[in-house]
């Protein structure tokens, strides 16, 4: 039990080898890290690749960590102390720090974190949010570890909300969205309007079927639990809520999950599938013209669920 907080280990990326030498010199530089210095050795050793760990924070938030031999970056670091113990126990210094959205569980710790390891920190353009050095929007991108993320503007939950995507990673592309798209579901729309966050959820499911889904929080099962409610004879959901309450018994988080499988059971991906129709045109007890009225509906009907 030296670490519980890392609940388990995904090799995600692989051989920097696949990358160039282009890469090498150059990465990290959206930020102004400079990398160059770090010895070819250390950057082709075999232990060098993009590892991805999420770090359990307060109730159900995950931290997501990414780290390699030279480093590591967190996402959406709500609460310091369980990121330092991490980084203790991986024995990794923090490079740099990314931000989603304003909301305190994702950025309570980014002040601390700051005055500990100097990290780089990028975010969305809100003033409110402190410790940005490099504010980021809809086409720019970050450099993390050797992999680009590409911003992506999803306003909805907050106004502020964006999503890292790499579209370049190996063996998949990658996608942390905070807390826009989860396992299962979607946030609540706190700031925006529902033709916000449809729109911003359409942006994603646009993604690639093979993209990783990396969400904020562990509502796997309560979400899922609405699916079935949305979809009650959907034998994908039924399969999925099995597997997922199995890795829950075992302590297991339940993501990252896929874009194929979200666009199998998440309702909020399905508004245009008639049976999501059916079912927020029974619960609304009218017509509803479209899959963002749909998309409205149901939201609506999960407020109250
Ligand atoms: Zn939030
Ligand atoms: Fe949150």
């Amino acid at each position: 039990m030296a670490f519980s907080r890392l609940i388990t280990s995904y090799t995600l990326a692989k051989d920097l080898l696949l990358r160039g030498t282009d890469n090498l010199v150059n990465c990290g530089d959206t930020m102004g890290y400079n990398r160059a210095s770090q010895s070819l050795q250390a950057r082709y050793s075999s232990e060098n690749m993009l590892k991805i760990e999420p770090v359990a924070a307060f109730s159900d938030n995950y931290i997501w960590l990414l780290h390699d031999a030279t480093g590591a970056w967190v996402v959406d670091p709500g609460d310091a102390a369980v990121v330092i113990e991490a980084l203790e126990t991986l024995s990794r210094p923090l490079l740099g720090i990314l931000i989603t959205h304003h909301h305190f569980d994702h950025t309570g710790g980014v002040e601390e974190l700051i005055a500990r390891y100097q990290p780089r920190v990028a975010g969305p353009a809100n003033h409110a949010i402190k410790g940005i050095q490099t504010t980021l929007g809809k086409g720019d991108s970050v450099d993390v570890l050797g992999v680009r993320f590409d911003v992506l503007e999803v306003p909805g939950h907050t106004l502020d909300h964006i999503a890292y995507y790499a579209p370049d990673h190996q063996p998949e592309p990658l996608l942390f969205c905070g807390d826009t798209l989860f396992a299962g579901g979607c946030g609540r729309i706190f700031e925006g309007t529902a033709t916000m966050m449809f729109a911003s959820l359409q942006q994603l499911a646009r993604l690639p079927a093979n993209t990783r889904i990396y969400c904020a929080h562990e509502y796997t099962l309560a979400n899922l639990d609405f699916a079935a409610a949305v979809e009650p004879e959907a034998q994908a959901i039924r399969q999925r809520i099995d597997r997922d309450r199995t890795r829950r018994a075992q302590g297991l988080p339940t993501v990252p999950s896929q874009l194929a499988e979200e666009l199998q059971t998440n309702p909020f991906l399905r508004c245009d599938q008639p049976g999501v129709e059916a079912a927020a045109v029974s619960h609304a007890r009218q017509a509803l013209p479209d899959a963002e009225a749909v998309f409205a509906k149901i939201r609506e009907w999960k407020n109250h669920f």
